[in-house]
């Protein structure tokens, strides 16, 4: 008989987690991601400014999990959940996949919101991927370059102007990275530009830096932040923001407009788009965010073989982080293994906050845990260790200890290559009709070439074998 078969969808917190923790179980598990790494999000911030490198953050799913015999790991973007079939319909370029399951776990995270304002993303990419920290990357370290080249003190100044939309912990992070850039690491680079003359704008439409950490905190790091060169702007909605620049708008009215080459947008969330599928099908809500309300023991309304976990779901007031994706995904695994052994159900899932970080610079960072609040470089080592312990695999410990030495202690960014497409694929890929899907060859494309070249190697034969080759066809 076969045996109970798990879906997993995502490869990263949530869908990794509880891979890992249905090992011992009797089940088969099929975990499907649209990319073959698992992401580190945290430290993506250090890849788009050339601390670490994307491997570092981002080993192969297929790795990880090689030695977990009752895994296997295939790449699919997932386009379609059928609930009352128990399929899950995924493609890769132009192959499609259709998987069985009889449980469900769906941790396909969540996206960046730019609140109705789709179009700002052209100009101003979000953080959330490989391909955007690389993408900023690219466009960071070029505005320096383009400096560097311009004839004008305005095409000077808009080039080195940096603004970073959104306080929480990934604007502070990238905010404070740009900075040190600029006045650090840069500075002895260039020969017609000063970097340190760099304007780095943290906005927010929150009166306060990192509302999560409360207002003390928020305060120290608002501070930290402008002592390293940061000017921090709050109060302020992004308006307009195209090519060349922001439009600020303030509560009393005014406006402000903000000439800056290079724009990141680190502000809002919007849970992964198949919260919608799942709720046409269920009638579960959904929130503001996108995110699907979710039983107490994370699984679907009406559908007690389908777990949501992670930043999809909307639970209790949780918050998107790390820490409720992999206890969510450790639960749902117990839970999925409970059942196949005929246990019965367990108590409703508990989340155990484990606290909440983020830097401000080198050497400088907050901690809060419990009622517990740390700030400076207490705070920053504390951060050290913890993403030491959680960064996968030993070799990018190492490497990526080795780097922070390079890049904390030195000067140095050991990752500061750039290239053209790093810029600007992701705005031509938007461009091409159809996407990538239009790019590649499905199955069914192949047979037509393989039919042509068996019919142009049946000719070549029956040619040779008939002696025609050589022979006019008129003779
Ligand atoms: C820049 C940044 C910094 C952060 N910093 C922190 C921090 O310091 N501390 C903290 O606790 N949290 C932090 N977070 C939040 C934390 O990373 C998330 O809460 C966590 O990753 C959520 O886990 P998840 O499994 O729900 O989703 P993810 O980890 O986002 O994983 C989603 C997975 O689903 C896959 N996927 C998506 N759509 C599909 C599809 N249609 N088909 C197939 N696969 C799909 C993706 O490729 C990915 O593998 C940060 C997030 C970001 C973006």
């Amino acid at each position: 008989m076969a045996r109970h078969h798990v879906v997993v969808i995502g490869s990263g917190f949530g869908g990794l987690f509880t891979a890992k923790a249905l090992k011992r179980s009797d089940v088969d598990v099929t975990l499907i991601s649209r990319t073959t790494h698992h992401l580190f999000q945290p430290l993506l911030y250090q890849v788009a400014t050339g601390i670490l490198s994307q491997g570092e953050i981002a080993p192969p799913t297929r790795e990880i999990l090689a030695k977990q015999k009752n895994v296997r790991v295939i790449l699919g973007t997932i386009d379609t959940i059928d609930l009352a079939s128990q399929t899950v319909t995924s493609h890769i370029g132009g192959r499609i996949t259709n998987t069985k399951y009889d449980s469900l776990v769906v941790a396909a995270g969540a996206g960046q919101s730019y609140f109705g304002n789709d179009h700002f993303s052209e100009f101003a990419p979000g953080m959330k991927s490989i391909d955007d920290a690389l993408e900023l990357r690219g466009r960071i370290f070029g505005a320096f370059e383009l400096a560097e080249l311009a004839e004008t003190e305005d095409e000077i100044n808009r080039q080195l102007t940096f603004v970073v939309v959104g306080a929480g912990p990934t604007g502070v992070e990238m905010a404070g990275q740009i900075a040190e850039l600029a006045q650090r690491v840069l500075r002895h680079d260039f020969r017609a530009i000063n970097t340190r003359e760099a304007r780095v704008l943290l906005v927010d439409a929150a009166p306060q830096v990192l509302p999560p950490f409360g207002s003390k905190l928020g305060e120290v790091t608002k501070k930290s932040l402008e002592k390293h060169g940061v000017e921090v702007v709050l109060g302020a909605m992004v308006t307009e923001l195209d090519e060349r620049g922001v439009t600020l708008a303030f509560k009393d009215g005014t406006t402000q407009r903000v000439e800056s080459a290079c724009k990141v947008w680190a502000a809002g969330v919007q849970a992964n788009a198949l919260t919608r599928t799942l709720s046409d099908q269920s009638g579960a809500p959904l929130d503001r965010a996108g995110r699907i309300g979710v039983n107490p023991d994370l699984t679907l309304p009406g559908y007690p073989e389908v777990f949501v976990i992670g930043d999809m779901m909307a639970l209790d007031n949780l918050p998107g982080v790390a820490q409720v994706a992999i206890q969510g995904g450790k639960y749902a695994a117990a839970a999925i293994d409970g059942r196949v052994k005929g246990k019965a159900p367990g108590k409703a899932f508990k989340y155990f906050d484990k606290g909440s970080m983020a830097t401000i610079s080198r050497f400088s960072a907050v901690v809060l845990v419990k009622q517990i609040k740390i700030s400076g470089f207490i705070a920053w080592l504390m951060w050290l260790a913890l993403h030491l312990v959680y960064l996968t695999g030993f070799k990018n410990r190492v490497t990526a200890l080795g780097h922070w030495l390079v890049s904390f202690l030195g000067r140095g960014r050991a990752e500061r290559a750039v290239t053209e497409q790093q810029v600007y694929a992701r705005r031509a890929i938007q461009r091409i009709e159809g996407g990538t899907k239009s790019l590649a060859s499905s199955p069914e494309e192949w047979n037509k070439v393989r039919m042509e070249l068996e019919e142009q190697a049946a000719e070549q034969a029956r040619l040779t074998d008939q002696q025609k080759r050589g022979v006019s066809a008129s003779a």
